[in-house]
């Protein structure tokens, strides 16, 4: 089964088309990255994939079902994102227990007092941490807060969008290690923006190149290991960021 499929996904805002054309597939259990320089519109399809970006032409299908333009709560079921910035994306007057009961009251589901206990403990945080606020959290909790509340649903994919850029190194690769784990539990699909190639070789099979709002290459991310890409964009990519390895403990 497919999880996404993506064929010729023109995205604007406004007058101005900024993603054009961008065709591909990602299996399901499948990790798979975008990559490319800021401004290219990496984001932009996580958002259109998500409901976020209404105004888009093409065809993009989530688990076999097309996409609709407006919004979907059952989505919410299949599909859930995790952002950059973990500060803006909590509400600052909301326990960390509201924003993970949220998505079970909205849907309805029972036995919200477990399950928040369960996901509090999935991502690595004790249960003293439920009733407090984002303010009394650090950078990393606060994003495994995000990522509790993208799984309360036990959505089957997640769109991340450069889930580690905005935290510290030294906790970069303990946010990505749990989500290598969670992945590898929960049998997650993952679809992952990032700038960082040897975050990549870490954590993906494929991976997209996106240049100026178009796919240019898609490869292997076994091709890090030696640098083998096809696109004189990919080689350029690679050879800014070293060629190195990423071997989780950065
Ligand atoms: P990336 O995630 O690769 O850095 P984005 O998808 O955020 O790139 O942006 C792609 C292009 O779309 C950029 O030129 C950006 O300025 C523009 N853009 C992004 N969001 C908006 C928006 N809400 N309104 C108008 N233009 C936007
Ligand atoms: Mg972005």
């Amino acid at each position: 089964m497919t999880a996404i499929s993506l064929r010729n996904l023109d995205i604007s805002y406004g007058p101005t088309k900024v993603v054009e054309g961008v065709s591909f597939d990602v299996a399901d259990g499948e990790s798979f990255a975008l990559v490319g320089e800021s401004g290219s519109g990496k984001s932009t399809v996580l958002k259109a994939i998500a409901g976020l970006a209404p105004d888009w032409a093409g065809e993009m299908s989530v688990f076999g079902k097309p996409r609709g333009h407006g919004t979907d709560r059952a989505f919410a079921g299949t599909c859930q994102m995790v952002f950059q910035d973990p500060y803006g994306s909590l509400h600052p007057r909301k326990t960390v227990d509201s924003v993970l009961s949220e998505p079970l009251v909205v849907h309805g589901i029972g036995n919200r007092d477990s399950r928040v206990a369960e996901t509090l403990a999935a991502v690595g945080l004790d249960q003293r941490f439920r009733f407090r606020f984002p303010h009394q959290l650090s950078g990393g909790q606060r994003q495994r807060v995000a990522i509790a509340r993208a799984l309360m649903l036990e959505p089957k994919l997640m769109l991340l969008d450069e889930p580690t850029s905005a935290l510290d190194v030294s906790v970069q690769a303990e946010i990505l290690n749990l989500l290598k784990r969670l992945r590898r539990e929960q049998g997650l699909t993952y679809l992952m923006v990032t700038h960082n190639l040897p975050v990549v070789g870490f954590m993906c099979d494929r991976m997209a190149v996106m240049n100026k709002g178009r796919v240019v290459e898609i490869a292997e991310a076994t091709a890090l290991r030696d640098g083998s890409f096809d696109h004189a964009y990919t080689q350029e990519l690679y050879a800014a960021s070293g060629g190195t390895q990423h071997d989780g403990h950065v």
